[in-house]
């Protein structure tokens, strides 16, 4: 089985594609990690990404695809895929990679949660983790991003009928037992 899982920023897409990759045996591939795990390795190309991922950018769409090439998207199970795809260019992109593989992808969680409440929980997260994105000027760039680039995707995959939509505003067990019901019944 392999899933993507989209929201918009704090809105837990990282915990609950652990849970799930726990849950499903499936290989969770963050790009979000390993643009960050690029950086922290000091190379020079890590170097070049770090103020565009500190500014609360996107990276170019070449670089995303040079880091998502690497990643293990034919393996086990199958993929919970969480940071990708952004834009529709990527969208596209990732269903011409998949095919050239034989894969496909299955079904796409939104985690939805109210612009106010995004904002919130972020600025919470940045106490705590000291992520050098999330402050409030950055954390409403990439809500804006996320507005402008990404919703379009999932109107894409709505398209395809794959979309479960699932209220990202309970505790996290709550949304985990919501999306588990409705894989569990939906994907044959
Ligand atoms: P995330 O942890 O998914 O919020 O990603 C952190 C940062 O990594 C984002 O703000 C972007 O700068 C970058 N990033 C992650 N995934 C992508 C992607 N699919 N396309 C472009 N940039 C990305």
């Amino acid at each position: 089985m392999n899933l993507i899982i989209l929201g918009p920023q704090g809105s837990g897409k990282g915990t609950q594609a652990k849970l799930l990759a726990e849950k499903y045996g499936l290989t969770h591939i963050s790009t979000g990690d390993l643009l960050r795990q690029e950086i922290a390795s000091g190379s020079d190309f890590g170097q070049s990404l770090k103020e565009t991922l500190d500014r609360g950018e996107l990276v170019s769409d070449e670089v995303l695809f040079s880091i998502l090439e690497k990643a293990p998207l034919n393996t086990g199970n199958g993929f919970i895929l969480d940071g990708t795809p952004r834009n529709l260019y990527q969208a596209e992109n990732l269903e011409k990679i998949l095919q050239k593989i034989n894969l496909h992808v299955d079904k796409v969680i939104l985690l939805d949660l109210p612009y106010e409440e995004s904002i919130q929980r972020m600025l919470k997260r940045a106490e705590i983790e000291h992520r050098a994105d999330d402050n409030l000027e950055t954390i409403k760039t990439r809500l804006a991003i996320y507005d402008q680039d990404t919703k379009p995707v999932i109107d894409f995959y709505r398209q395809q009928g794959k979309v479960l939509e699932i209220d990202g505003r309970p505790d996290i067990d709550t949304i985990f037992k919501d999306i588990c019901n409705k894989l569990d019944s939906g994907v044959k």
